[in-house]
C-alpha cells in the first residue's frame, strides 16, 4: 500500500481514527507525504470545496464525501460535519478529513479536532501548505523578505457571520505589520482597503491578489491599495483569492518564476533597489 513512498516508518491509519489533513493550496504536488500516506489507506475521505478533485484520485479505494461550504455562514453545518466524522470513526472507519491549505489556518480544523477528542475519537493532525504562504510563493511573492518585513500578519476578511471582521484592530495591524496577508478578503475588500488607508497605509502601497493560486487557473492582479477595488471590478478574478498588502509584492517583478517558465522575462532584477548581491555581502 505504501509501496511507492520512500522508506520510512509510515504511520498506519487505524479503524476508528480520524486524520485531519491539509491538502495544500491546490497543486497536488504540494501535498505532504503524510497526506499521500493517508490517502492510500483511508476508507472514507471527507473533503472541502477547496480541495482539488484530482487529489481524490489518489484514494481510489475510498469513499469520497463532499463537505463543502463556501462563504461565512452556517456554523450549524460545521457542527454536522464534525459529528459526521465522529459517527464514521465510531462505525470503525479509517477516516481522512481533507481540508484546503493547512487545517489549522482559518480552516476550522481546531474546532473539528476538538469535537473529535471530546467524543473520544483519536486524531492525527497533518499540516499542509497554507495558501497565504505557498499560494503567494507560486505568484513569486516571498511572504517575508529581509528588506521588507520582520513580521507578517495573516488576517481573515470575514468573521463567522460573513461580515467584515469588526473585532480586528486595523489601526494596530496597519501600524505594526509591514506585510498583511488576507484570507477570504474578496467580499469586503472595499471596506478593508479603506480601513487600512484610514489607518495610515499609502494609497500607492503595492497589493497583489492571487486567485486560484497554484492551480492551472491561477491569476494574479498587481495593483495598489488605492486601486484594488476598481482594478478587481475590471478583472475576472474570483475567489478563492489571497490578498497581499506590502512591498514584498514588488519582488514579483523579479521572482515571477511561473511567468519565466512561460518565457516572460523579469521586469526588474532589483525591484527593492538593494543593489547587486555582491555589494551587500
Ligand atoms: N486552510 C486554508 C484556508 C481556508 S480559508 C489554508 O491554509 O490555505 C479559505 C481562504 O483561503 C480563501 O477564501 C482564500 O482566501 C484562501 N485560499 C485557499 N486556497 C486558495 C487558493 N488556491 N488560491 C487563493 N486563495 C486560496
Amino acid at each position: 500500500m505504501t509501496d511507492s513512498l520512500p522508506e520510512y516508518d509510515w504511520p498506519q491509519l487505524q479503524p476508528g481514527w480520524v486524520w485531519l489533513c491539509g491538502a495544500g493550496p491546490g497543486d497536488p504536488g504540494l501535498l505532504t507525504l503524510h497526506a499521500l500516506n493517508a490517502l492510500r489507506q483511508a476508507d472514507v475521505v471527507i473533503y472541502d470545496a477547496l480541495v482539488q478533485e484530482g487529489i481524490l484520485d489518489w484514494a481510489p479505494q475510498a469513499e469520497h464525501v463532499y463537505a463543502g461550504k463556501r462563504g461565512g455562514k452556517p456554523s450549524a453545518k460545521q457542527r454536522d460535519i464534525s459529528l459526521k466524522l465522529v459517527d464514521l470513526a465510531q462505525a470503525g472507519k479509517k477516516v481522512l478529513r481533507l481540508k484546503g491549505g493547512d487545517p489549522f489556518v482559518f480552516g476550522r480544523g481546531g474546532e473539528e479536532a476538538q469535537t473529535l477528542i471530546q467524543h473520544d475519537v483519536p486524531v492525527r493532525i497533518i499540516p499542509g501548505i497554507s495558501a497565504g504562504i505557498g499560494g503567494l510563493a507560486y505568484a513569486g511573492i516571498p511572504v517575508t523578505h529581509r528588506d521588507v518585513n520582520q513580521s507578517v500578519t495573516f488576517v481573515t476578511g470575514h468573521d463567522q457571520t460573513g461580515d467584515a471582521p469588526s473585532s480586528l484592530d486595523w489601526d494596530g495591524i496597519a501600524r505594526g505589520s509591514q506585510v498583511i496577508v488576507i484570507y477570504m478578503g474578496m467580499k469586503h475588500i472595499a471596506r478593508i482597503s479603506a480601513d487600512l488607508i484610514k489607518a495610515g497605509r499609502g494609497q500607492d502601497e503595492p497589493v497583489a491578489v492571487v486567485a486560484n493560486a497554484t492551480t492551472d487557473d491561477q491569476q494574479v492582479l498587481e495593483t495598489t491599495l488605492g486601486n484594488v477595488v476598481s482594478d478587481l471590478q475590471g478583472s475576472e478574478l474570483e475567489p478563492p483569492a489571497i490578498i497581499c498588502v506590502g512591498r514584498s509584492v514588488q519582488m514579483r517583478q523579479v521572482l515571477d518564476w511561473q511567468g519565466q517558465l512561460n518565457g516572460i522575462a523579469p521586469r526588474n532584477l532589483d525591484p527593492l533597489g538593494r543593489g547587486k548581491p555582491a555589494e551587500n555581502g
